[in-house]
This record gives structure tokens, sequence and C-alpha cells, in this order.
């Protein structure tokens, strides 16, 4: 479904794709009794009609970690939540967002949407609070920037040290047999297609040499952060070289 600020495609058995009009990630997963809205993208429309076309369920936002072009639109709703240790995010770019009413939500967390349940996972790193979505019945992974979205982006302020976000991805990978697909938040990047798993294996390789110094990088030529990037099989990586330990 189209409009002048969205479009939607189903993606998966009850997962919806959504794209604003800058090419930004977000999706919706229903259960039998409710939905999940992962991220609200940066956008400057209706968000909230949208989606209503979509579906008469309830809907509650989770917000995978507090950069602008995954929350910007969240104060259109009114149940949203947010690892509240990405609220030194919002107040470190200074957004217009207002997070007095988010909900915390941390790791092991289970939310039940009624034949789909998804599991909170936090991954610290590309934020402090990055947190993704396990739904394992389905094999799937909703990771936001956390795991992979294009590039993986480590180079901004606010990053974790690669060190701290190395952790983070052995944790998960303790995890990797429950999942199969990655769909991460900037799918406009990968030709529409989410990562398989072995994604998140690249990864930390490339982690792990850009820490013991085997690998270094280029100048990064995308954004406005700088930084040197990588790449280890499927994996890219970018880092800022003075935030590594
Ligand atoms: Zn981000």
């Amino acid at each position: 479904m189209k409009s002048n600020e969205y479009a939607s495609m189903l993606v998966e058995d009850g997962v919806h794709h959504i794209s604003d009009y800058r090419g930004d990630s977000f999706y919706l997963i229903f259960g039998d009794n409710k939905a999940i809205l992962f991220d609200t993208g940066m956008g400057n429309g209706d968000l909230k009609g949208y989606i209503k076309n979509l579906t008469d369920k309830e809907v509650e936002v989770i917000i995978s970690h507090a950069h602008w072009d995954h929350i910007m639109q969240a104060n259109q709703f009114e149940k949203v939540y947010m690892n509240h240790k990405d609220i030194e995010i919002i107040k470190l770019f200074n957004m217009n967002i207002d997070y007095t009413n988010f909900l915390d939500i941390r790791d092991g967390e289970i939310i039940d949407l009624g034949k789909r349940k998804l599991e909170i996972i936090e991954v610290p790193g590309h934020t402090p609070g990055s947190t993704v979505l396990l739904d394992k019945d389905n094999k799937l992974l909703f990771s936001g920037d956390a795991i992979g979205a294009g590039h993986t982006w480590m180079q901004l302020p606010g990053c974790l040290p690669l060190t701290q976000y190395l952790e983070s991805l052995y944790r998960l990978s303790k995890r990797s047999n429950e999942f199969e697909k990655i769909y991460h938040g900037h799918l406009a990047g990968t030709d529409f297609k989410p990562f398989p798993r072995e994604y998140l294996f690249d990864l930390i390789k490339a982690v792990e040499k850009v820490i013991s110094g085997e690998l270094v990088g280029e100048p990064y030529p995308y954004g406005n952060f700088g930084g040197l990037y990588v790449t280890y099989g499927m994996a890219t990586l970018v880092y800022n070289p003075q935030n590594v330990k």
C-alpha cells in the first residue's frame, strides 16, 4: 500500500515492511491480538493514520534505538517502548522528542502478540540502548541498526567502543540458531532483502580484526560523521579509530 509519505509491502507472513520518503525501514509485526510497530522512521506524514489503514488491531510501538531516522514520529503513538539507556542519545543530538511517557524495555522481556512472541534482546553498541526483537518461532531477527543496516555504523557520537560492541555480538551469536533472517533498519540498502544469519558471523570477524589491528579501514565516503570502514565477507563496518577500546 502506498500513500504520499509511506509505502509498505508484506515481507513475511504477518510482517509488513514500511518505508518513508527517505527509505528508512520499519516493521509492522502482527499477532492474533495486537501488532508491534518496530520503529517509526523520520518521515513527515500521518504514520498513525497510515498504520490504521493496514490494521484495526491495537498497535504498540517499540523503538530499536533513539536515532532520528527511527524515532521521529514516535510521538504520534500512545504506547511507546524504548530502552531508557537511549534517552542520553535523544539529549546528545538535542532531538525534538517527548520521551517522558516512553516505557522502558529490558533484555529478556517477552511481548506476546497472540500466536507470536517477540523477545527483547539488548545489543549495546550502535547506541547504549540498542534493542533487537527475536521471533524465534518464525526464525526472524529484527535488528534496527544494531546489526547491519546496509553498512553497520559505529562511527557516530554516542556509539560504544568496538570492544563493548563485540561483547554484545558474541552474546547474540549464542542465540544465532534461533534466527535465519535479519531484517535490519535500512532494507533499501540491501535491495529490500534481509541479511542471512551468517552476516552476524562476518560482522564479528570484522570487529575482531579491527580491534586486533589486522584490518585497518579506509576513510568512509558517506554520511556526515567521518569514520573509517572495513569489509569482511558480507559485512561493512564503519568505525571511529578513536573509539575502538
Ligand atoms: Zn542508528
